[in-house]
């Protein structure tokens, strides 16, 4: 499937449709989930057209996908989420929900999560 160009995420990169910030490097955009799962939920996006995991390790270069994975684990930190733990989470393609078809990191935290699939 081809990468599309007007998905949410990437008008957010693109500046188009805005989003609060709260960590920026050349590799990701990390910004707060409009509809919050949990106490904290950040998005953690990259900097590339990727539409989901297999698309970005395929595609990006290995210093890419090492800033990435680093720029998630500094959003982490930065929320103070290491203290007391968290969850990373991604959905890919239908039968696991993805609506927005950019890669994208879940964040979640700052309270007990509970079971991974909530069954
Ligand atoms: P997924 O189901 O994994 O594709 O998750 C997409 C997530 O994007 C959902 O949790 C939405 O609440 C979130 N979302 C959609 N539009 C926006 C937006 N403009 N700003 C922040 N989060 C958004």
């Amino acid at each position: 499937m081809a990468y599309d160009k007007n998905n949410v995420f990437a008008k957010i990169l693109r500046g188009e449709i805005p989003a609060k910030k709260i960590y920026e490097d050349e590799f990701a955009l990390a910004f707060p989930d409009i509809n919050p799962k949990a106490s904290i939920h950040v998005l953690v996006i990259p900097k590339g057209e990727y539409q989901d995991w297999i698309s970005f390790a395929g595609k990006a270069e290995p210093d890419f996908v090492a800033g990435f994975a680093r720029a998630v684990a500094l959003v982490a930190k930065q929320l103070c989420l290491d203290s007391k733990g968290y969850r990373i989470l991604v959905n890919n393609g239908a039968d696991a929900g993805q609506e927005v078809p950019h890669l994208h990191i879940h964040l979640l935290g700052g309270e007990p999560l509970g079971p991974l699939l909530g069954k």
